[in-house]
């Protein structure tokens, strides 16, 4: 449930025209609804109510500090992938002890950072980080919580770039080998094992893989207290899907109805990572209609939003529903949102129906909150979109619309060419 509706024919984000936004802001937009983004997290302390838990919020998803912050206030962790999501979830006020840390590449200073952090546990990815981490708390002096991620070896029957559960993947530890990883890793002389970690995949749109990926870890959990290794903190990933087109994922109470019971009579902490059941469908992205065109079998809409903006259509071929701001009656179109880009891979939309728009029109890109800002991106030398946070009435900027100086920031010119 989203709160981005039309009041007659006008879209409205939460008490807010979004034509009155895109005016005052400019276009591209992101547009965020705090009571949106609150609701769906509130979902997963709600459902989950009944067993010690932690929700850590996968950053990745959206990395905005005022969306962080909103977290923190309410509770919230985070889930991080690199020491640049570490410093933006500390400095949005997210406690350490909340933040637990996965990615397969996780560098010698990333992981000092993260160790001086004291962050509540690394999720290891290969027995060569478990060394390094090993190593590098040795240098410190100190002992790193670690969980081992395990790969379950699980379908999550998602787009293939979003699964990451599967024996072909990079990540994580084949289940069959994490015994014998447990047993080094409990033998480290710097390494405190503290969890497991699990994370399928993204977009699931059914309980049983979770179910199965659960029970398959519940095995190894048993497996390991014979062997003495006591795990605290059981981190059942994110992945959870949303609606972007017309499927019907289960939610967060549909998630821990299912859980649960699975973990009865084990003294655990559950930590759960989503991304984008909360934000997805918290955000949208507005674009204006420059021009349009007339192909061989279908007109073009060039908007002002490209792939560097918003590139969820042209990398996993995904679809996001696109809204007239303002509702016209007026025949319907077969057409391809385009932007402004220099690629053919730069769309929003392919081969869609979608009612005539002029001009100037504003379009909404729904779905947008999460892989939408946090995968933008220069490409074309093109400033990334203001972020707009909308609470009842009020709203408010929270990012600025980078300049043409922003492009060129961080550029030297050699003396030489002086
Ligand atoms: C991406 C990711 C998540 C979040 O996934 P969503 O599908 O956005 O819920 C959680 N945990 C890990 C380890 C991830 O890589």
């Amino acid at each position: 449930m989203h709160l981005f509706k039309y009041r007659g024919d006008e879209l409205f984000a939460e008490d807010v025209p979004v034509e009155k936004l895109a005016e005052e802001y400019g276009t591209p937009l992101y547009i965020y609804s705090y009571n949106t983004l609150l609701r769906h997290f509130r979902a997963y302390t709600d459902a989950f109510n009944d067993y010690p838990h932690i929700i850590c919020f996968a950053i990745k998803s959206n990395a905005n500090s005022a969306i962080l912050r909103l977290f923190a206030k309410n509770g919230g962790g985070a889930d991080i992938a690199s020491g640049g999501e570490l410093y933006i979830a500390l400095r949005a006020g997210i406690p350490p002890e909340k933040i637990v840390y996965a990615g397969v590449g996780k560098t010698e200073e990333e992981i000092r950072f993260a160790l001086r952090s004291r962050i509540l546990m690394f999720n290891v990815e290969s027995a060569d980080e478990l060394r390094e981490i090993n190593r590098v708390a040795g240098i410190m002096n100190i002992k790193a919580p670690v969980a081992l991620r395990i790969n379950p070896d699980i379908d999550p029957e998602t787009h293939p770039y979003i699964a990451t559960g599967l024996r072909k993947h990079k990540f994580g530890i084949p289940i069959e080998d994490a015994l014998e990883h447990y047993r080094v890793a409990s033998r480290l002389k710097n390494i405190n094992v503290v969890g497991i970690h699990k994370h399928i995949g993204s977009q699931i749109t059914k309980v049983s893989p979770f179910v199965d990926a659960l029970k398959r870890v519940l095995i190894l959990m048993d497996k390991l207290s014979i062997q003495g290794v006591n795990i605290k903190y059981l981190d059942v990933g994110g992945g959870l899907g949303i609606s972007y087109r017309d499927e019907e994922p289960p939610l967060p109470k549909d998630l821990a109805k299912s859980l649960i019971p699975l973990l009865k009579g084990r003294r655990l902490t559950l930590i759960i990572e989503p991304g984008r059941s909360i934000a997805g469908n918290a955000g949208i992205l507005v674009t204006k209609t420059l021009y349009l065109k007339r192909g061989e079998d279908r007109e073009f809409i060039i908007v002002d939003a490209g792939m560097n903006d918003l590139i969820r259509p042209s990398f996993y071929g995904a679809y996001h529903h696109l809204l007239p701001v303002i509702r016209k009656k007026r025949d319907t179109v077969l057409c391809d949102v385009v932007g402004p880009i220099c690629e053919s891979g730069d769309f929003l939309a392919r081969e869609r129906e979608l009612k005539r728009v002029k001009h100037g029109e504003h379009l909404a890109v729904m779905g947008a909150g999460a892989y939408g800002f946090s995968m933008s991106s220069n490409y074309n030398s093109r400033p990334r979109p203001a972020e707009v946070l909308v609470k009842g009435r009020e709203h408010f900027l929270i990012r600025e619309r980078e300049t043409y100086s922003d492009l060129v920031r961080n550029d030297r010119i050699p003396g030489f060419l002086r």
